[in-house]
C-alpha cells in the first residue's frame, strides 16, 4: 500500500481556525439562545465596491460573445494586470516580468515551498500566520514537533519587549525567513529601519525572505513601508507575496500576486524568478480571467478610492475595539492592548492567563468569538487576537457586551 506522507503524521494540533469553529459550534449547540458575534477569523464582511463587481460582470457577459471569449490565459497572469500592479502598487520598484498573478496569497505560500524543497531551513516570526509552518511540515522542510516547536524551524519571538521585531541572531545562515508586515496576528508594522536590518541580515547570511504583505493597504502612517522593495538591498534577498483579499474584499473571489525579483539568485547562481515561472506554469494554470478583470478595476482611480473606503470602514471598527479593550474592566484585569492603527488586528495580552481560557471566557460571557494567540505560536500564549472585520452594528454590539464584562 502507499505510505502516508509523513509530513501529515508530523502535523500536531489541528489547524487553528477549524478548532475555533468547532468550539463555536459546540457552544452554539448547547446555548441555542446565544447571539454569537465573530471577531475571530480575518474574513471580510463588506460588499464588493460596485465599480469592481461591475467590471467582473461585464467581462463575464463578454465571454458569451465571439469577440469577448477567451480560454486559457498566460499562467503568469494578464500582461496588463502585471504591468498595472508594478506601476500602481510598486511605483517602478518591481518590473512587470517580476509580477506573477495567482489565486491568492495562501496558495502562493503553499506553492513557494515547492521552490525550496525539503532541505531548506525555516525561520518564522513567533507568533505567525499558521500556513508558513504547517505548509513547511507538509512538504517535509520541517520535521516532528518536539513539544517546543517543529524540528527545522527557528522561531523568532516577536513580543512587546522587542517591539515585535525579532532578534535575528537566532536565525541560521541560508534560511528561508517568513516575515509578515503588517503582521497577522500582532498587527505590528515593521519600520523602514527594522526592515533594513532584516534585509541586511538576509543578504549577509544567504537567506531568502518571504515577505507577506497581505495587509499593506491598512497602513495609514506614511512613514511605514508598504512593500519590502522600498528597502535598499531587498531585490537580492526577498520575494513578496500579496493579495487582493483584504483590500478589495476578494477573500471569496480569489486573486493574489507575488513579486520575484530578477536579481534574486540561488546559491548556484541560477535565477529564482525562472524557477518560479516554471512552478507557476507547471503547477498552476492562471488566475480566473473574470477575476483578473476585477483586479484591473481595483487599480483604476475609482477602484483605489473604493478600496480605501472599505478599509477605512474596518479601521473604524478597529479603533472601537481598541477603546473597548482599554476600558476600565479590562484595565483592572491587567489587559495590555497593542494596536497602532495600521492593521485590522488588535492584539491583547492577559498576563498570567492562557489564550484558550480567555477565548472561552469571552465566548461564554459575551458570546463573542476571538482568536487565541497561542494558536499562532508559543510566543502568542496569553494573547488573544480580535479582528476588525465585521459589520459596524455587530462590532458595536460586541464591544457593548465586552465593555460590561466583569473579569
Ligand atoms: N497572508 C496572511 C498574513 C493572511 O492573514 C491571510 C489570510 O488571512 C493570507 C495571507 C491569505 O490570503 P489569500 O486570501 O490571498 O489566500
Amino acid at each position: 500500500m502507499i505510505t502516508r506522507n509523513e509530513g501529515f503524521a508530523n502535523l500536531t494540533a489541528g489547524y487553528l481556525f477549524p478548532e475555533v469553529a468547532r468550539r463555536r459550534r459546540e457552544y452554539a449547540a448547547s446555548h441555542p439562545e446565544a447571539k454569537i458575534i465573530s471577531l475571530g477569523i480575518g474574513n471580510t464582511t463588506e460588499p464588493l465596491p460596485k465599480f469592481i463587481a461591475k467590471a467582473m460582470a461585464d467581462y463575464s457577459i463578454g465571454l458569451s460573445t465571439p469577440e469577448g471569449y477567451s480560454g486559457y490565459g498566460d499562467e503568469q497572469g494578464n500582461t496588463e494586470l502585471r504591468k498595472k500592479i508594478a506601476e500602481v502598487w510598486y511605483k517602478g520598484l518591481a518590473d512587470e516580468s517580476e509580477v506573477f498573478i495567482s489565486d491568492g496569497a495562501k496558495c502562493d505560500i503553499a506553492r513557494i515551498q515547492t521552490l525550496f524543497g525539503r532541505n531548506v531551513k525555516i525561520a518564522v516570526q513567533d507568533p505567525a500566520y499558521p500556513v508558513y509552518v504547517d505548509g513547511s511540515v507538509i512538504v517535509g522542510a520541517a520535521g516532528k514537533n518536539n513539544g517546543t516547536g517543529y524540528e527545522g524551524v527557528t522561531y523568532m519571538p516577536c513580543t512587546p519587549e522587542n517591539d515585535f521585531f525579532p532578534d535575528l541572531s537566532v536565525v541560521e545562515p541560508d534560511s528561508l525567513i517568513y516575515f509578515c508586515s503588517p503582521n497577522n496576528p500582532t498587527g505590528a508594522v515593521a519600520t523602514k529601519e527594522q526592515l533594513k536590518k532584516l534585509v541586511d541580515f538576509a543578504n549577509k547570511n544567504g537567506c531568502i525572505i518571504i515577505f507577506d504583505g497581505a495587509y499593506r493597504e491598512f497602513i495609514r502612517d506614511p512613514e511605514l513601508p508598504k512593500t519590502i522593495f522600498e528597502i535598499e538591498g531587498a531585490r537580492t534577498c526577498a520575494i513578496e507575496i500579496n493579495s487582493f483579499s483584504k483590500p478589495a474584499g476578494f477573500t471569496g473571489v480569489r486573486l493574489g500576486w507575488s513579486i520575484v525579483p530578477n536579481d534574486l539568485k540561488f546559491a548556484d547562481g541560477t535565477s529564482v524568478n525562472r524557477d518560479w515561472n516554471r512552478v507557476m506554469t507547471t503547477l498552476f494554470n492562471g488566475a480566473s480571467n473574470v477575476v483578473q478583470a476585477g483586479g484591473l478595476a481595483c487599480l483604476e482611480p475609482e477602484g483605489l478610492k473604493a478600496m480605501k473606503e472599505v478599509i477605512d470602514y474596518y479601521l473604524e471598527n478597529a479603533a472601537l475595539i481598541k477603546k473597548t479593550f482599554e476600558g476600565e474592566n479590562f484595565k483592572k484585569a491587567g489587559a495590555e492592548v497593542y494596536f497602532t492603527g495600521n492593521s485590522p488586528y488588535i492584539w491583547v495580552k492577559f498576563p498570567g492567563k492562557k489564550s484558550w481560557g480567555v477565548f472561552d471566557t469571552l465566548l461564554d460571557k459575551c458570546n463573542v468569538v476571538t482568536t487565541p494567540g497561542s494558536g499562532f505560536g508559543p510566543a502568542g500564549e496569553s494573547f488573544i487576537r480580535i479582528s476588525a472585520f465585521g459589520h459596524h452594528a455587530d462590532v458595536q454590539e460586541a464591544c457593548s457586551r465586552l465593555s460590561k464584562l466583569a473579569l
